[in-house]
């Protein structure tokens, strides 16, 4: 029987391209997000969904008792818990949409059987979580989390995300205000056995470290577009951006076997926004200049590397610099598909 499935925070559609990539049957019945331009890019893809441009926390119960979801799937804005910003957690205004869906869970006669979230790393430090899984116990859901980086899937690139998931199949229990709950991540996912991420002296996880060096992982060429020099003319490093100091920049070849995570803000601020392209020659970072032929991902190539399906496409009216933007605020595709798999 098909899973009837409600997208919060449906951007591009990462969910829905990992639903229908995921073994998963199963029919997004409403997706929702506030991002005129993100939903112009859901809509091109995804013509048959109902999509409502609504901020989540204005709407009312009877909606969601209406969708009669099995599945909700959350990713939730990340800022309130990237190591970038002030860590409010759930004092963020951001984060108060994601509040409210959890304090509608008590409330819905008819729950979503399963629920999938995805953040950033540090969401597992934020009191968001410890309310999330306070509110679980409470409604008697089952849960379990992962912090996973699509290298472990062979995709030569790194984005470390907190994943979410749970199931209604608990007895609900009393759960008191100041129960906490101690980090306890999975690291095999059906069976698969993914690396293990590093311990430091502290006992602190470093999720990024230990996993770079994996010989399945596949090689950048792969990902790549056959696209002609004048196609290729906008991804261009500018002698402009070589010049400035601080453009310390992350280069790769075809060869390589991983890329830095592409974040919103990939082409804009030169460090630690996403790798750069070298297609010819060997990398010499200390002396970088246009004629090494060095040129930005492309939107396209970014996708890809996210694990998006080669039919996924942005509406031609969507600038370069929108598709980096939402391609940064989504998530690995492949990953995801995994989980859902896992979880239904
Ligand atoms: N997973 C998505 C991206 C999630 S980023 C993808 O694959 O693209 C978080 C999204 O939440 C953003 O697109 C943002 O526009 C949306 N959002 C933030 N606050 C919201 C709110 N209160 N109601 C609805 N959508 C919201």
């Amino acid at each position: 029987m098909s899973i009837r499935v409600a997208e919060f925070y449906s951007g591009i559609g990462g969910m829905h391209f990992a639903l229908k990539e995921s073994g998963v049957d199963g029919e997004v019945v409403r997706a929702f997000d506030i991002n005129t331009v993100a939903n112009d890019v859901y809509r091109h893809n995804f013509k048959e969904v109902r999509l409502m441009q609504r901020c989540i926390e204005s709407l009312p119960m009877t909606l969601f008792e209406g969708l009669k979801a099995d599945l909700w799937t959350m990713s939730p804005p990340c800022q309130p818990y990237t190591r970038q910003g002030l860590q409010q957690g759930s004092e963020d205004a951001r984060a108060k949409s994601f509040l409210f869906l959890i304090s509608l869970l008590t409330k819905l006669q008819r729950k979503p059987k399963y629920l999938l979230v995805e953040n950033v790393t540090g969401f597992e430090k934020s009191d968001t979580r410890t309310i999330l899984l306070r509110q679980l116990v409470r409604v008697g859901y089952r849960f379990e989390e992962y912090v996973l980086n699509p290298l472990q899937l062979c995709y030569p690139n790194s984005r470390t995300r907190y994943y979410l998931l749970a199931k209604l199949d608990a007895q609900p229990r009393e759960c008191s205000d100041a129960e906490e709950f101690p980090y306890c991540f999975c690291s095999e996912v059906s069976g698969a056995s993914l690396i293990q991420p590093v311990t430091d002296t502290n006992g602190n996880v470093d999720f990024e470290r230990g996993i770079w060096h994996h010989d399945g992982v596949r090689q950048v060429k792969q990902f790549l577009e056959n696209l002609s020099p004048e196609e290729l003319e906008p991804y261009q490093l500018s002698q402009q951006l070589v010049d400035k100091h601080e453009c310390v920049h992350d280069v790769v070849t075809p060869d390589d076997r991983r890329t830095l995570c592409f974040t919103k803000g990939y082409t804009w601020y030169a460090k630690g926004t996403g790798s750069l392209l070298k297609t010819h020659g060997s990398v010499n970072t200390t002396d970088l200049t246009v004629s090494q032929n060095i040129r930005y991902f492309t939107p396209r190539e970014v996708a890809s590397l996210m694990g998006f399906p080669n039919n996924f496409s942005f509406p031609l009216d969507t600038s370069i610099k929108q598709r980096y933007r939402l391609l940064g605020n989504s998530l690995s595709v492949s990953v995801v598909a995994m989980l859902m798999d896992y979880l239904l």
